[in-house]
């Protein structure tokens, strides 16, 4: 906790506690009209620490919080790149430098038509808060577009990146922003990214994470946020003397989070029945088994094929089109695809089924309603921000290992990002804990804004 003096009294804090989180807000919203993703991130985090801001007259004072929901900067740039028949598209491209109080901009790209603003702005304002728990020092940041790589060939995939980093990179370096992968963005978009900026810039360097490891990439990192998030599983279990084995787990999405999910899930002995993409959802009651998996990483990766086909291969499962994973019965949920995931009813279905620990490999995939019904359940409930932070702690990792010029074996990386998930987790139950229960939404936040409330304090108004 901040050396700051501590005059409010508890019942002071809860008395103004709720209108002073309606009247902060009031402010969030009129400042930053048309950008609900962003109110409804900035609330879940105000809602958990106002009573720590309340407590502390230097964080008023210093307008700590007011200063944390501006982004340090904004930029917003034309992507103009020619597609196969010769025709010029247009797509818009950003990067949100939301805090460096505690380390370079640190934070992922995502590229897909539902990027506008207010996402990514949600999405850098829960990366300062994620980068702070891991333990390492970065600042947090988002970027990317509302480019769909889905159906375009890789010549298209790579001249769309040129064009992005031909802009970009007047903004990022190894020590100001280091970009790396989020949703449509993979080893072949940060392989086509990295190689523009080293041809721009004539420097081999450590810009971006989540290169190949032949380049200066870090083992285990596309592994990273999925194995995370089953560590922090495991962590939150085992407070309540359980384990992960024999456990049966839907997991949402296809991609690289849902992938290394369901694999460390193989490992540890539980059981995943689920995967889904924007089309619909794949159950297989039987359990999605090594062999399976890795014909879902060769659909995913090579062929870039849609889940449905899992159906059509594997007769143990069946196909359901437009629905999400969380009607089955299951122990274990891993929402792994987008935010807003799983809503009030799907979160009520999950609890009433018996599923009583939901892990957040995505970004902000429950609703504030969804978030209620796990708290009310009282349930393990792990946010993204602390549950997903494995892949950006690895990405910490790998900066760390370019500006070193040394590389760590995968034992090391695994053995690090084991330790990481551990210590986020001690974090959480420190500021969370709730008599027998764990309220890690407000462990996470608290923990994460202690550090970086504290280094702004300390840095003065800049
Ligand atoms: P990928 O692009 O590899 O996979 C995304 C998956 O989510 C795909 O199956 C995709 O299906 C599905 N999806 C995307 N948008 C929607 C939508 N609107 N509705 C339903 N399904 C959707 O991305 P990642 O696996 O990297 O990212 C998944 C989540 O994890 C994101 O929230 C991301 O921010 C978060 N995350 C990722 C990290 C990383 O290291 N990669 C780190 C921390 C968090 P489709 O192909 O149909 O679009």
């Amino acid at each position: 906790m901040s050396q700051s003096s501590n005059s409010m009294s508890l019942e002071d804090t809860v008395r103004k506690g709720p209108n002073a989180v309606e009247e902060f807000m009031a402010y969030v919203v009129a400042k930053n009209p048309g950008q609900p993703e962003f109110h409804q991130a900035v609330r879940e985090v105000v809602e958990s620490i106002m009573p720590v801001v309340q407590a502390n007259p230097a964080y008023r004072k210093a307008k700590i919080l007011e200063r944390m929901v501006e982004p340090e900067r904004v930029i917003m740039f034309r992507v103009p790149w020619v597609d196969d028949r010769g025709e010029i598209q247009i797509n818009r491209g950003y990067r949100v430098q939301m805090n460096s109080a505690i380390g370079p901009y640190k934070g992922g790209l995502r590229f897909h038509p539902t990027v506008t603003l207010s996402v990514l702005k949600f999405l850098a304002f829960e990366q300062v808060f994620k980068n702070s728990l891991t333990t390492l020092p970065m600042g947090g940041a988002k970027g990317g577009s509302d480019f769909d790589p889905k159906g375009k060939s890789d010549g298209e995939v790579m001249r769309f990146c040129q064009a992005f980093m031909t802009e970009l990179a007047r903004h990022i370096g190894p020590d100001i922003d280091v970009p790396a992968g989020d949703i449509g963005v993979g080893g072949r978009e940060i392989g086509f990214l990295f190689g523009q900026y080293k041809k721009m810039t004539a420097r081999f360097c450590g810009v971006l994470t989540g290169k190949g490891i032949q380049y200066g990439g870090s083992v285990m990192r596309p592994e990273a946020t999925g194995y995370g998030a089953v560590y922090f599983a495991q962590e939150m279990l085992a407070q309540r003397g359980e384990g992960i084995r024999g456990k049966t787990a839907a997991v949402s999405g296809s991609g690289n989070v849902a992938q290394y999910t369901v694999q460390k899930l193989l490992q540890l002995g539980a059981k995943p029945i689920t995967l889904s993409d924007s089309g619909g959802t794949i159950v297989d009651e039987a359990g999605i088994d090594e062999e399976k998996l890795a014909w879902v990483m060769e659909l995913k990766e090579v062929r870039r094929g849609r889940i449905s086909e899992y159906a059509e291969r594997f007769k143990t499962a069946k196909y359901y089109p437009g629905k999400k994973p969380w009607w089955v019965k299951c122990d274990l949920a891993f929402p792994s695809a987008t935010q807003n995931e799983i809503d009030g009813e799907d979160a009520k279905m999950l609890v009433a089924n018996g599923c009583h620990c939901v892990c957040e490999g995505a970004n902000m995939p429950t609703t504030p309603e969804g978030v209620r019904v796990f708290l009310e359940a009282k349930i393990c409930y792990g946010p993204g921000k602390a549950a997903n932070a494995g892949g950006v702690a690895v990405s910490g990792l790998e900066m760390n290992q370019n500006s070193g010029c040394m590389r760590r074996s995968r034992d090391e990386v695994d053995h690090q990002l084991q330790n990481i998930m551990k210590s986020i987790h001690e974090n959480c139950v420190r500021y969370g804990k709730v008599g027998d229960w764990v309220n890690y939404v407000q462990g996470a936040n608290v923990a994460g804004f202690i550090k970086v409330a504290d280094a702004m304090l300390a840095q003065g108004v800049v």
